[in-house]
């Protein structure tokens, strides 16, 4: 079984107590438990990378060396990188745009789009009290469509119909021309997804977006896809201005590194977490708290 990094930094510190000073050797020792760690809660080797260089640049510098307990200081460095590599607080949805606010959903297929809509429109109502449209731009799947409708009834929110033989732009535009006219606060544009990143996908969603102007473009990722979310992360920043990331399936068995690969990677706030297949299994992501779930 893996040793989570909070037990091997808690070592580092039993070791190094009655040490008087920290030395390179010692950091090089605690680094190398680090990395590890993190790597087997899944964040991306970049990532880590990057890390332990931050990592490595503070320990050496003043804030270990000649502190009374090196140990301590070191676990203290490790954990004030990682929340500031997760992103500190709660980072809200936002909705400041003239009505309807519209959120773009953008991801691969399968990663949990359909559902975290649903999820999202029902986490609208209930708490900011707004009155929510979705609507379904992936002509390529009926059945997704059909998806959306059903999840979007369960949520309370309205949907709008779409068909397999629209275009995706057409879709946009006829939802919000719909959703103005009936005074909706919130448009919610489910979009589809592929199994893999590919260039047609990526066009199609940068034109939804230019149609749009979402004041949010949330990208939606698999928790469980560890070290391939950066991948899918990094193609997907470079479509689109993401403003916010969804991380789901955090209810899985995964440590939750994909948190820290996708927030390193795209530079946008984790919003939330899916956290189960139901319309309610939908949180407000807490960083800190996640910080502790990668620390094991
Ligand atoms: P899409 O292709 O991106 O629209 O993905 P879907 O919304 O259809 O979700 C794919 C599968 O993942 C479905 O079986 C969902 O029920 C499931 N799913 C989505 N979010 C979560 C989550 O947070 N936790 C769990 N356990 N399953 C989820």
């Amino acid at each position: 079984m893996a040793s989570a990094l909070s037990d091997r930094l808690s070592r580092i510190v039993k070791e190094m107590r009655g040490q008087a000073r920290i030395t390179e050797s010692n950091v090089s020792d605690m680094l190398r438990e680090v990395r590890m760690a993190l790597l087997e809660a899944d964040v991306a080797l970049p990532v880590v990378r990057d890390f332990i260089a931050r990592v490595k640049d503070k320990a050496l510098g003043q804030d270990v060396v000649g502190s009374l307990t090196p140990g301590q200081a070191l676990v203290g460095i490790v954990n004030r990188e990682l929340a500031a590599t997760m992103g500190e607080g709660v980072a809200d949805i936002n909705l400041a745009a003239q009505p309807p606010a519209v959120i773009l959903m953008a991801g691969l297929q399968g990663a949990g789009k359909t559902t975290t809509t649903a999820k999202l429109a029902r986490h609208l109502i209930e708490k900011r009290k707004k009155k929510v449209l979705t609507v379904s731009g992936d002509v390529y799947r009926p059945a997704a469509i059909e998806q959306l409708k059903t999840v979007t009834a369960q949520a309370g929110a309205e949907w709008f119909p779409s068909t397999p033989d629209q275009k995706p732009a057409d879709i946009a535009r006829a939802a919000l021309d719909h959703a103005r006219r009936h005074h909706f606060d919130v448009l919610l544009v489910d979009t589809a997804g592929r199994l893999a990143i590919d260039e047609a996908l990526m066009r199609e969603i940068r034109e939804l977006h230019a149609v749009l102007n979402p004041v949010e473009t949330l990208f939606v990722v698999d928790a469980m896809q560890g070290q391939d979310a950066v991948n899918t992360a990094k193609a997907f920043k470079e479509a689109l201005p993401l403003t916010g990331i969804v991380l789901t399936k955090l209810d899985g068995d995964s440590r939750g590194g994909a948190a820290l690969s996708v927030r390193a990677i795209t530079g946008a706030p984790i919003k939330f977490a899916g956290v189960s297949e139901k319309i309610d299994g939908l949180e407000v992501f807490d960083a800190d708290r996640h910080a502790q779930r990668v620390l094991g």
